[in-house]
């Protein structure tokens, strides 16, 4: 029967009792409850004998004909008996009751059997009629159970992937409000400075203005839209991060971490990679670079002048997690700046230049991930940014 776990079915007490109390009623030696799965095996409940190959043979045929037959000694038809096939397996008499779905497919049978040639009486074969009724409202019972379970099941896998978006949902939101405060406030100054030198060269033009003026206005505009279109391109780079699809499969992390390093420039410093073997994350191999390779680039950028750059980047398996922590012996962060830094726009050194997206982007992208990630840091002395990810 489809989906329905049999075995557990017919080895539950009722069927087993049923199969005992079939022996009795019939006064037959033996007695079998047989039921066919999904996957067409046979499981049995015998009674009175060893499991061999006669109850299924006995039950193949319940299936093969749907109705109640028996063989005895007022039976003379030899092809009845040969059809069953129970001739041959040293059963003489049997009683065979199909036992039938809730759908009324005959999935099995309750079979009473003797090896002397006998009779059952119209009493006996109605008892056994009745206790055939009875394993029939238990496979009922299993299967609404087991739709019962099934949909509960299905439920819970819904009201998860509710909360998720929802917390998904409510991350979006709090990002773009966020997003639209710092992004109009990020846009505005560029923009005005565009304007403003465009209304110079206006006047240059009419000859209001010293034409000096004209060279050095369009020189500001052209810088300033350049920044302009670091910033959008920033935007651009950290909206993508947060709504594209993120595939979620095993990334190893060794050759993902030795890429990484690739990237570091040997001019200014030392990087090492310490992995344990083997080790794979849950994830997304083009976000998990960009996540990584942001953090490589910040340990760069905010390098202390004071001594020669050495980065770390190890990773670990901590229960069903794989850690990464991006070391660095650099200019540090002041714990009173350490909650911000991942929010959008939020930039704590001023002095090198940075659109202040790339921490944000590499929270949401673990967070999609079903990650996290923090830092501890000294000034002065250097950071650690770590980033927790499913262990693929
Ligand atoms: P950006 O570097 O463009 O400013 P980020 O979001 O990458 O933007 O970083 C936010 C701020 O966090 C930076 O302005 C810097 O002050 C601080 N920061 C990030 N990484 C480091 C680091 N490895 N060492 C010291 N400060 C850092």
């Amino acid at each position: 029967m489809q989906g329905l776990p049999i075995e557990p079915i017919v080895s539950h007490p009722l069927v087993t009792d049923i199969a005992a109390l079939a022996r009795t009623v019939a006064a037959a030696p033996m007695s079998a409850v047989c039921l066919l799965d999904a996957e067409e095996n046979w499981h049995a409940a015998v009674d009175g004998f060893e499991a061999d190959q006669t109850p299924f043979v006995v039950a193949a045929a319940a299936v093969a004909r749907s109705e109640l037959f028996v063989i005895d000694a007022s039976v003379t038809d030899d092809e009845l008996v040969d059809d069953a096939n129970v001739g041959r397996l040293g059963v003489s008499s049997a009683a065979v009751v199909p036992i039938a779905s809730p759908d009324g497919d005959v999935i099995g049978c309750l079979c009473v059997l003797d090896s002397s040639r006998r009779t059952f009486s119209k009493s006996q074969l109605d008892d056994l009629g009745a206790l055939t009724r009875q394993v029939e409202r238990h496979v009922d019972r299993a299967v609404e159970q087991h739709h019962l379970r099934d949909l509960s099941v299905r439920l819970v896998e819904s009201e998860r992937v509710l909360s998720e978006t929802l917390t998904r949902l409510e991350m979006s939101n709090r990002d773009l409000e966020h997003f639209a405060y710092h992004a109009a406030h990020e846009l505005q100054a560029p923009l005005s400075a565009v304007a403003a030198f465009a209304s110079l060269i206006d006047d240059a033009l009419a000859g209001e203005l010293d034409p000096k003026l004209l060279s050095m206005s369009a020189r500001h505009v052209q810088t300033e839209s350049t920044r302009l279109g670091a910033r959008v391109a920033s935007l651009f780079e950290l909206s993508q991060f947060s709504n594209s699809e993120l595939s979620h499969g095993a990334v190893l992390i060794t050759p993902l971490l030795d890429d990484v390093a690739q990237w570091f420039d040997n001019t200014i410093g030392s990087i090492e990679v310490d992995c344990d073997a083997d080790l794979s994350v849950f994830g997304d191999p083009i976000a998990l670079h960009t996540l990584l390779t942001n953090l490589v680039s910040n340990a760069q950028r905010y390098r202390s002048p004071d001594r020669t750059l050495y980065v770390r980047i190890a990773a670990r398996t901590n229960g069903d997690k794989v850690t990464i922590a991006v070391a660095d012996n650099g200019i540090g962060i002041k714990t009173d700046d350490l909650d911000r830094i991942f929010e959008a726009f939020q930039r704590v050194d001023g002095s090198t230049p940075g659109a202040g997206v790339g921490l944000a982007m590499c929270r949401r992208i673990a967070e999609r991930l079903g990650g996290t990630i923090s830092v501890t840091s000294a000034v002065d002395e250097g950071s650690t940014f770590t980033v927790a990810l499913p262990a693929g």
